[in-house]
């Protein structure tokens, strides 16, 4: 499995599978969220909202999969990252649920490569060198895909990644 860190925008990305930091209604918000829906365009929210009148609001931790509409990506992941209040509420497991969920959903899909955010690092408030602690750990303890990219938008995280995964 090669791992990759790009610095950028995740609505660019020419991969099998973009995933998306969604919130528990999967009605679209800001960040990541609504850079993806702009991007790929109303499509998108139509799935989600057909899943939502299925199985309703999606878990913390859960992930469900949509077309990509305009994206270049195949297809959109989207899972709902925890908000981070203190770390006692089991923040981290539920943000290794987000990468691990969401790579076994690109699997059962027949996907091989798969683009994440940094989940929760934005309006959820995780702080980031834990989260980066988190997420690529993850990955790696869950192997099954070809090829998986971390998109970092903000140099903090870009930074953090690459310190981390030793890249230079
Ligand atoms: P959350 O609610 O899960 O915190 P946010 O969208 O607020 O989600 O932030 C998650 C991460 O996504 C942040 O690190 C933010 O810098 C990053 N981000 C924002 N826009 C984009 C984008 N277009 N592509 C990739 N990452 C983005």
């Amino acid at each position: 499995m090669k791992i990759k860190i790009i610095k950028g925008g995740i609505t660019k990305i020419e991969t099998d599978a973009i995933v998306n930091a969604a919130n528990s209604s999967l009605l679209g918000g800001s960040g990541v969220d609504g850079a993806i829906h702009r991007t790929g365009g109303s499509v998108i929210l139509e799935e989600c909202q057909q899943i939502r009148n299925k199985q309703g609001k999606c878990k913390t931790g859960e992930a469900v999969i949509t077309t990509a509409g305009n994206l270049p990506a195949k297809k959109v992941i989207h899972t709902v990252g925890p908000v981070y209040q203190k770390g006692e509420n089991k923040e981290k497991e539920l943000l290794a649920n987000c990468y691990k969920n969401s790579m076994l959903l690109a699997k059962k899909n027949h996907l091989q490569s798969i683009a994440f955010p940094n989940i929760s690092t934005g309006i959820y408030r995780f702080p980031k060198q834990v989260a980066a602690e988190v997420a690529p750990s993850t990955i790696k303890s869950t192997p099954i895909l070809d090829e998986v990219i971390f998109v970092c938008f903000d140099n903090e995280n870009y930074t953090i990644y690459k310190n981390l995964l030793n890249y230079e």
